[in-house]
């Protein structure tokens, strides 16, 4: 028999009578929280998972809330029928694919979770409001699935950063995972905006990956952070097509820029436009 594709909830109601079925029966809850348009880096999570609960929900939510007006909400890729099939055979038990309605009823939700000063820095100096939307629809999500764990790729490390502090912070009964980033054979992080790139902004998009590796060369010599961070810039500057939005080193612990003496790990985190599309990487550092 041909597996069959997860069945999908689309109501917070739905979900929660499942969930709470399963949890009477005594098994354990994951959740994979994400935007849909689902590949490899997603099923990474989801196998995760899989390992780790007995019953593996994926939400699949294009939230409203953590993109700003310029941003890409409209035309974010969508296609339920593609996503559910890409997980057929990863053991996920359901699909929660609620409406902008469903989760926003009364219009633009006024009651919000502040992501703090670590979400104004990097990612959230360039797209403002982002974290705080993102955390948002993490906790609302945290609430309505109440899993023993939830999922998140390391790819979006300032986000991991955040969630984890939030669950610490207001003492949410959810342990987080992370997932290492997973790449296309060239080094490109998957990631749902790739599919916006022309063949030549793909190229141009590798110079990410690059300069991480080349970050982490010089950290490897033992060159320290200032000329790690030199490294990286040289392989950006020389890549025309991109627009460099940052590149920084902090400190994992605090996400606060890591010292010019700083020594152990330290994480790299670097952004740019390729035409229209920004996109992300981040690598861990040893610096010594
Ligand atoms: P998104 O659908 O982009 O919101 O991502 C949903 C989840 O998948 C987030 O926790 C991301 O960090 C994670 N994710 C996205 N791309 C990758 C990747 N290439 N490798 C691992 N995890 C990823």
């Amino acid at each position: 028999m041909s597996p069959t594709p997860p069945p999908v909830d689309t109501t917070i109601d739905g979900l929660r009578a499942r969930l709470d079925a399963e949890r009477s029966a005594g098994r354990t809850v994951a959740l994979v929280p994400t935007m849909g348009s689902l590949h490899e880096g997603h099923l990474a999570l989801v196998d995760r998972a899989a390992a780790l609960a007995d019953v593996v929900v994926v939400s699949i939510f294009v939230n409203p809330l953590q993109f700003g007006p310029t941003e890409d909400f409209d035309r974010y890729p969508r296609d339920l029928t593609a996503d559910l099939a890409a997980l057929t055979g990863h053991g996920a038990a359901a699909v929660f694919a609620p409406t902008v309605a469903e989760m926003y009823p009364r219009g633009p939700i006024e009651t919000r979770v502040s992501a703090g000063e670590v979400g104004t820095m990097l990612d959230g100096a360039s797209r403002p409001g982002h974290f705080d939307g993102m955390l948002t629809v993490v906790a609302k999500l945290l609430l309505i699935a109440a899993p023993h764990v939830a999922v998140f790729g390391e790819k979006d490390a300032q986000q991991v950063f955040l969630v984890q502090r939030m669950v610490a912070d207001l003492d949410v009964p959810t342990r987080i995972e992370v997932v290492p980033t997973v790449r296309a054979a060239d080094g490109l992080a998957l990631s749902s905006r790739n599919a916006y790139l022309s063949g030549s902004e793909r190229a141009a998009a590798l110079a990410l990956p690059r300069s991480l590796e080349a970050a982490r060369a010089a950290a490897d010599a033992g060159d320290g952070l200032p000329a790690a961070l030199e490294a990286a810039l040289a392989v950006l500057d020389a890549e025309p097509q991109l627009e460099l939005d940052y590149i920084a080193v902090v400190d994992p612990a605090s996400f606060q820029p890591a010292e010019p003496d700083h020594v152990g790990p330290a994480r790299a985190l670097v952004a740019a436009r390729v035409g229209t599309t920004r996109l992300i990487d981040t690598a861990l550092l040893q610096l010594r």
